[in-house]
């Protein structure tokens, strides 16, 4: 393994199997060229180059003398393939040098063209193409680039002079600017460096070094390691650079340049979508200085260059079995390919696209399933805006919060459950607003359309109910400030009142101030056939419902696993403003209104979520136990006498101590052999535990001797074993963020270094006595396509979480078991 890859036709080079080491742009560049497309010839420098460069053990910021001379003599070869050479006075080559990671990150960092261009260079390179227009305006080009990507000078400074030059002569376009005044632009241009006390280097090869060492350095840079963050993108060497000869857009009318999809990424529809520019160089296109053109004018303007465009684009998808994202230059009606890699689409488009690749026989069934990733199914399964690019869209957004639920929610702002439910009986739809939700507003929450809360995290009441239900709902939208009293809440100066019509991304977390045309979610189709496939992949995962017989029925020879009771005891207790309920509740009990008051207080606790749940509940009240046993086994029982394989496995929740679990699981058993004395049948079930209790998850080898199977109940071991209330993670999580104190919400995304340390170690033990120990886990991990691949990894049996979710679980199962 050398460190340079020469690249281009004749070349064998690696190809895109070397991502790791040449980085996507050069192991695709080394790819295209040996299955024969036109691609300029060059070279990359490895990853590990970047890294050794970075090390200050290793090359210290500086390019290895053995690296330099492969350089050189690299260049060689491109120099005797274009016939022209670096540097030269009469018959010089200018090179492109562009960054490009194994993972790609898009305008991350930037790429030099035009480089090996000075004064006297300039002048060769016009009288020998015969087009001054073109060198000049190739040297102006490269002088900002260098400027700015290399020395670090602000673009904004480039911008100012040229736009100085082009309005003081009256010009909209820098396609106007004629040889003259493209001197005087790269005279002024040399100003920039002298202001800022910087020189530009003459020599071509001062360039090229300089040049090359600029990209490295960028990946330590702060964008990049930002990026990297944000993204989740870990493990990496570095950044590869590519040195390429550069080949021309900007010749004049003959000559253009463009990027394009092979296939629509909205639609998925099979028909190329792109734009190109005529006379154009680089990130023209995409700068937005002119307006480019839609790409099947070029079967107008050039068609024989559109039909050997077209003809790649099928080559390519047929290389890679993926619609793929180009970037192309026309010189002088020949056709150049610059970059190609697998293109990023929307959740409909990515499931066309990959039900159309298998019917076109381009890719396998077992293939596909790993093309529509997780998210794209999370989008595809609410309803969603019709157009987050519109201005109306975008104009409207007054706030951002957690998006907490996906989906799109148009309706009238209401901040009481009386006034949703209200609007529901006339047909009205609505947004409940509130500080936070609390059980009581269990009916607003399902009649509303979405939920916003000013309070609480990814995991809050109205986070977990909203998931629950396939509601969009957003929460810990802190700069809302809410007059439940007033009827008004108020965001950046703008006060909006009961009736006010907003919307909800579910999906970003952005608020609207205004009625967003919204299309609904489609599961059928392309969709539906997709998911037969991805069906087929994997064992159907079992989950909660409250409805047992029916449960039993649908899991017709799977086990259903059923969690007893945990909702913190103040969840069952009737509110002490609620005089209504207070005044029956007293009448039916035979007690003063005095006496319940006094009762309700003794029972309210400061911490309830440590309080008197699960199975402290089920010890101290064993009659709550004993009645969800009865239903349940009963349940099954008649399941049975219907003929349906109904098998149960139930789970006591919130086991801290095995001494725990023995009362519980004593109390169960005793109850089934009692319905099974009453009926004179029985049948199969299962005595298991949440594992959510960190000192569970270390006792675990006791807990294994006595349990039949394990679950790890993911948001309470998360909260346990970080100390943080899963109710109130907004007050800091973000900041947390901001400052890569945590990368990710470990609420949303499972923490694999600790949390998942303790469920790993939990797995070992727990098999360790028992080998067949089923383990699984319940809780909004059990949707998150990460979690569930650690989880898989982990070697849990099965997954569960909130019925909307499962879709989504069960696609990445099918991906990390394939
Ligand atoms: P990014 O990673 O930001 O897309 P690239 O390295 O692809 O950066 O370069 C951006 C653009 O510069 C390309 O799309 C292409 O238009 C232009 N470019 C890069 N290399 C060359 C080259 N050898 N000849 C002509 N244009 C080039
Ligand atoms: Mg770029
Ligand atoms: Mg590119």
């Amino acid at each position: 393994n050398g460190p340079i890859n020469l690249f281009g036709k004749g070349e064998e080079g690696k190809g895109a199997d070397s991502k790791w080491l040449l980085g996507g742009k050069g192991a695709n560049l080394a790819e295209m060229s040996s299955i024969g497309l036109s691609v300029p010839p060059g070279f990359t420098l490895t990853t590990e180059c970047c890294n050794a460069f970075c090390d200050p053990t290793k090359w210290n910021g500086e390019i290895h003398p053995d690296v330099w001379d492969a350089t050189l003599e690299s260049l060689k070869t491109i120099e005797s393939k274009m016939d022209c050479e670096f540097g030269s006075e009469s018959n010089p080559l200018l090179l492109s040098v562009r960054s490009g990671a194994a993972i790609s990150m898009p305008g991350m960092m930037d790429t030099v063209l035009n480089l090996g261009m000075n004064d006297v260079v300039v002048e060769a390179l016009a009288t020998k193409s015969n087009n001054p227009r073109f060198a000049w305006d190739s040297y102006r080009r490269f002088l900002e680039m260098f400027g700015n990507v290399v020395l670090e000078l602000p673009r904004a400074d480039f911008e100012e002079e040229i736009d100085n030059i082009k309005f003081g002569k009256g010009y909209f376009e820098d396609s106007e600017l004629t040889v003259e005044d493209l001197k005087e632009v790269v005279a002024a241009f040399k100003k920039v460096y002298e202001k800022n006390e910087l020189s530009f280097p003459l020599d071509v090869y001062e360039q090229l070094r300089l040049s090359i060492g600029a990209v490295f350095k960028g990946w330590n840079g702060d964008r990049a390691i930002k990026y990297r963050e944000v993204e989740n993108i870990r493990d990496l060497l570095g950044t590869a650079v590519n040195v390429q000869a550069m080949v021309f857009g900007n010749m004049g009318q003959t000559s253009g340049t463009g990027v394009c999809f092979t296939r629509d990424p909205n639609s998925g529809d099979d028909e190329l979508f792109g734009e190109f520019l005529i006379d154009a160089q680089g990130e023209d296109v995409v700068a937005g200085i002119r307006t480019p053109l839609p790409i099947a004018d070029l079967a107008t303007a050039m068609p024989d260059v559109y039909k050997e465009f077209n003809a790649n684009t099928k080559i390519l998808e047929e290389h890679y079995g993926d619609m793929q994202d180009i970037e192309f230059t026309i010189q002088e009606g020949k056709l150049f390919m610059l970059q190609t890699r697998n293109g990023k689409r929307g959740g409909g488009a990515a499931v066309k696209i990959a039900v159309d690749l298998v019917k076109q026989g381009l890719v396998s069934k077992e293939e596909s399933i790993s093309m529509v990733l997780p998210e794209h199914l999370d989008q595809l399964l609410h309803p969603s805006f019709s157009d987050t690019e519109s201005e109306t869209y975008k104009a409207s957004v007054i706030t951002e919060g957690l998006p907490a639920s996906p989906g799109a929610a148009v309706g009238e702002i209401c901040f009481t459950n009386e006034k949703v439910v209200e609007n529901a009986e006339k047909g009205i739809p609505s947004i409940l607003v509130r500080d936070e939700t609390s059980p009581d507003d269990i009916a607003g929450m399902y009649s509303a359309e979405g939920i916003l809360t000013a309070r609480g995290g990814m995991t809050s009441h109205a986070a977990v109910v909203a998931r629950g239900w396939g509601r969009p709902c957003i929460c810990g939208c802190s700069s809302l400030k809410i007059d439940e009293e007033g009827k008004t809440l108020t965001v950046g100066g703008v006060t909006l009142k009961e009736g006010d019509v907003i919307s909800l991304n579910g999906n970003t977390g952005e608020v609207m101030n205004s009625k967003i045309a919204v299309s609904p979610p489609t599961i059928k189709g392309d969709l539906q056939e997709f998911m037969e496939w991805a069906e087929a992949l994997a064992s159907l995962l079992p989950y909660q419902r409250s409805d047992f017989e029916g449960i039993f029925e649908a899991m017709d020879g799977y086990p259903v696993t059923i969690r007893l009771l945990d909702p913190p005891l103040h969840e069952f207790l009737p509110s002490l403003e609620d005089k209504e309920i207070l005044e029956k509740l007293a009448s039916d009990l035979s007690l003063s209104m005095d006496e319940l008051t006094t009762q309700i207080k003794d029972a309210a606790e400061v911490n309830p979520m440590l309080g008197l749940r699960g199975c402290r509940l089920g010890i101290t009240r064993p009659e709550i136990i004993e009645m969800q046993a009865r239903g349940i086994i009963e349940a099954a029982l008649n399941a049975i006498d219907k003929g349906i394989d109904a098998k149960a496995d139930i789970m006591i929740p919130l086991v801290g101590k095995v001494e725990e679990f023995r009362h519980q699981a004593k109390l169960i058993r005793a109850t089934a052999d009692k319905v099974f004395a009453e009926t004179g049948k029985t049948c199969d079930y299962r005595v298991g535990t949440m594992i959510e209790i960190p000192r569970a998850a270390l006792t675990a080898h006791l807990i294994a001797e006595e349990a039949d199977f394990f679950s790890f109940g993911s948001n309470d071991l998360t909260q346990m074993t970080f100390g943080y209330s899963r109710d109130d993670v907004g007050t800091f999580i973000p900041e947390y963020k901001s400052q890569g104190i945590l990368l990710d919400d470990p609420f949303v995304t499972i923490d694999q270094e600790g949390v998942g340390a303790l469920v790993k170690r939990t797995t070992e033990e727990g098999r360790r006595v028992k080998p067949d120990l089923k383990i699984g886990v319940c809780g909004e991990h059990g949707g998150d396509p990460r979690s569930v691949k650690f989880f898989y990894e982990t070697g849990l049996s099965y997954v569960s979480c909130s019925p909307f979710r499962v879709p989504i679980a069960r696609l990445a199962a099918a991906q990390s078991a394939a």
